[in-house]
């Protein structure tokens, strides 16, 4: 018996099979509907970003940003939000200003936005050290709130 890495329930061993031949991860069948139907939503390297991040066991999200087609991915606990896009996205005026204005209110919200380029996703041995950055990213960004928290405690008293 596998566990669908997304809901942890137990698959049998010809679904888990037929799984990671098709998506190279391990997932129920209501998970493969659901990933079938998220191609539709998002990109294929949001999605295989939003794994290799689960498969370390980071809690990630896959959010709609409003009046954004893309779902990007959201780590709340962590307040770390992840953008992959590929490098025209950058290119066009107004579509680089409609990022800075996302960064922006992401930080007052107190999130920190990570973008990461396609092209470090899309390879597999790029996407592993891209995952490892990000949780590398994610403890550093947990650490500073617990301590930012202790100092609280210590002005307090
Ligand atoms: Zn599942």
């Amino acid at each position: 018996m596998k566990l669908c890495l997304e809901c942890q329930k137990s698959i049998s061993n010809t679904l888990s099979k037929f799984s990671l031949e098709k998506y190279d991860i391990p997932l129920c069948m209501e998970h493969q509907y659901w990933i079938d139907d998220m191609e539709n939503k998002t990109t294929f390297e949001i999605i295989r970003l939003y794994f290799a991040l689960k498969e370390r066991g980071i809690p990630a999200q896959m959010e709609q940003l409003s009046g954004n087609k893309n779902m990007d991915i959201v780590i709340p606990d962590a307040r770390v939000n992840i953008e992959v896009k590929d490098k025209n996205h950058n290119y066009r005026k107004n579509q680089a200003l409609s990022n800075l204005n996302r960064t922006y209110f992401s930080f007052i919200k107190g999130f920190f936005t990570i973008r990461i380029p396609n092209s470090l996703v899309y390879n597999k041995y790029t996407l592993e050290d891209t995952a490892d950055f990000i949780v590398g990213v994610l403890n550093e960004s947990l650490n500073k709130q617990y301590l930012a928290n202790s100092n609280d405690i210590d002005l307090r008293s």
